[in-house]
């Protein structure tokens, strides 16, 4: 699950990791008022309003300003607030931006130059451990510099036994070329960051940029964070930071059924059993010269309820021009499915594309007889060989 830059910032602080301070607004008017009391808080006289969107690369779509006074603030926010930003992450249509992040401007001169980093903690499944991910690249497009410069990008592997040790976090830092104040800084924010991930069940935390202040302060500016699924049910208080508004809501639906979906852009859709056998299908289909309009596990035990709530997602979709069923009948009874999908069928009443089904397994022939003899739209087979032969029959049709 991804959560938006300031709730990712809320819980780094809450590790002890410094951030850039602000307050969330959904209105020009909330927005003042934030940079009001940044101004009383943190003695900020600039502020940068920064579009709260699940995606990065906001700064150059122009949703990251920086605002001198209060009439700025207002008129940045009033632009960025209901705009459709787009960054190269968004896809072309777009995010729809409904609220801003107002944060105190930290890049205010000083004793020395301000430096960017970058720096990030996730799991490498290669090597079935976390790494500490870091460059003195920061601030640029990370996946540019390990185009271009990847001897820039340096990786610290975490033994999962000890956690990250001292002697790390300060290879980390030297690494970084930081000294003195800053250097000592660094150390404390690698270890607080890494704290932050591992006791979030987190799959990834991203700072980038890292700032090192012009007082030799280390703080994160942005935070792009992802929660493992699987781990949210330890973290409530987590799990009620999701933003609906920022998923696909097909997959939002799909979620509700437990139903694991993944939407895609082609013409067949798929409802299968195992996400073993769902990407088999989808290579099927491609073989047969179909496209798969989405990847959907409909889990183990497919029954009636869970074949209804697939077929209802699928067929919002208008891309669909034919949907094929592959149940493999292990533990479920292939005839249970098949009624299952009959019930479906007759209970939607409109279904307008063809429908393929593919059972085999426990009862495989007693269900293609029932799906022969329900005279219903439904094509049945037994071979994924014959499914796919009939998902190009009909869409040739
Ligand atoms: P992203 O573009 O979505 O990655 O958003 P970031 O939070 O990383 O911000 C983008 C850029 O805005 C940063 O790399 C900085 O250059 C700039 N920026 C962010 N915060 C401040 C700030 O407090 N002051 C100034 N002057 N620039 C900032
Ligand atoms: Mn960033």
């Amino acid at each position: 699950m991804n959560i938006h830059e300031y709730q990712g910032k809320a819980i780094l602080k809450s590790f002890g990791v410094r951030v850039q301070e602000g307050i969330v607004a959904d209105t020009p008017e909330q927005a003042v008022e934030a940079a009001k009391k940044l101004k009383q808080d943190y003695n900020s006289d600039w502020v940068v309003v920064k579009a709260q969107i699940h995606a990065g690369g906001r700064g150059k779509g122009g949703g990251v300003k920086l605002a001198k006074n209060l009439d700025e603030v207002k008129e940045r926010a009033g632009q960025i607030i209901g705009m459709q930003l787009i960054t190269p992450q968004t896809g072309p249509e777009g995010k729809l931006v409904s609220k801003v992040l107002i944060a105190q401007d930290v890049y205010y001169p000083g004793e020395s130059e301000t430096k960017e980093f970058y720096v990030s903690v996730l799991l490498d499944r290669a090597r079935g451990r976390n790494i500490v991910m870091y460059s003195t690249e920061g601030g640029m497009d990370i996946e540019e510099v390990a185009e271009h410069t990847p001897h820039l990008i340096f990786k610290e592997e975490i033994d999962p036994k000890v956690g990250l040790q001292g002697f790390q976090a300060r290879k980390i830092a030297f690494n970084l070329g930081l000294s003195g104040d800053a250097f000592k800084d660094m150390t404390k924010f690698i270890a607080a960051l890494y704290k932050a991930y591992e006791s979030t069940d987190s799959s990834m935390f991203e700072i980038n940029p890292v700032l090192k202040t012009s007082d030799n302060k280390i703080l994160a500016v942005d935070a792009k964070v992802n929660l493992d699924d699987n781990g949210l049910f330890r973290h409530p208080d987590y799990e009620a930071m999701r933003d609906v508004a920022e998923e696909d809501p097909m997959e939002v639906e799909a979620s509700k059924s437990n139903l694991n979906f993944v939407k895609l852009d082609g013409n067949v859709g798929c409802m299968v059993n195992g996400a073993g056998l769902a990407m088999a299908t989808m290579d099927i289909i491609k073989l047969a010269g179909g496209e798969p309009a989405n990847f959907l596990d409909v889990g183990g035990t497919a029954n009636a309820q869970t074949v209804k709530a697939a077929f209802n997602i699928i067929l919002q979709d208008p891309n669909v021009k034919a949907i094929l069923i592959n149940i493999f009948g292990g533990i479920v009874r292939c005839d249970r499915v098949a009624q299952g999908v009959i019930d479906a069928y007759k209970e939607l009443g409109d279904i307008r594309v063809p429908i393929i089904v593919r059972l085999q397994g426990t009862n495989a022939v007693e269900a293609k007889k029932l799906i022969d003899e329900s005279g219903l739209k439904v094509y049945s087979a037994i071979l994924l060989k014959e499914a796919a032969a009939l998902v190009t029959k009909v869409l040739e049709d």
